[in-house]
């Protein structure tokens, strides 16, 4: 059984534990490089990207991170999550760094304001069974992508749900939810890497 951190610094760890242990992999935290070098798969949670970015930084995580996505480990970003895996933020606040590995670039908040929490059917390519209920808060956007990237939803025009390689990112929060198919997709895309 593959083994998969939730990158537990800040944000809804738990949740994501939950969720891909009913996905049937093995869940485990990450807050150490020990603990990072030691999964087949990380979960990147959803929570604020800023404050997820210093404490990376601040546990020194960023720079192994950085490589091990690099390397092609499997990486899975729900909304703060999704931000990390930006080689790019439109409008990042001062000091917030990202871990890369999708090119793309993201907006942050971009649902707005009136909007600040939603939930809409999302179809995502690559899951069957119909739509996924795609919780939004605060959500960010894909503004846009390079030639390797897959958009793999839209909602409203935007792009929420996209894959480069082994890194998979939503908007959306499938942790949220009771609905693991997305950890599902993300448990397959950890097996057939290891
Ligand atoms: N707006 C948050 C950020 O910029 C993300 C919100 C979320 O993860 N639900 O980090």
């Amino acid at each position: 059984t593959p083994s998969v951190g939730v990158l537990a610094l800040q944000g809804d760890v738990r949740e994501h534990l939950a969720a891909l242990a009913a996905a049937g992999v093995e869940a485990a935290q990450v807050r150490r490089p020990e603990e990072l070098a030691a999964v087949d798969g990380l979960v990147v949670p959803g929570g604020e990207s800023t404050t997820m970015s210093k404490l990376a930084a601040l546990f020194g995580l960023l720079e192994p991170l950085r490589a091990r996505v690099r390397e092609g480990l499997p990486v899975y970003g729900t909304c703060a999550g999704m931000i990390l895996l930006a080689e790019k933020i439109l409008d990042p606040r001062s000091g917030q760094e990202t871990v890369g590995g999708i090119d793309m670039i993201v907006r942050r908040n971009a649902f707005g304001r009136q909007n600040e929490s939603f939930e809409a059917a999302v179809d995502v390519e690559g899951v069957d069974g119909g739509p996924v209920e795609g919780v939004f808060i605060r959500a960010p956007w894909v503004e846009s992508v390079g030639g390797a990237v897959n958009v793999l939803a839209e909602h409203g025009g935007h792009v929420v749900a996209v894959r480069q390689g082994n890194a998979l990112a939503t908007s959306f929060h499938p942790e949220l939810t009771g609905d693991h198919r997305m950890h599902r997709l993300f448990a397959d895309m950890v097996r057939s890497a290891a």
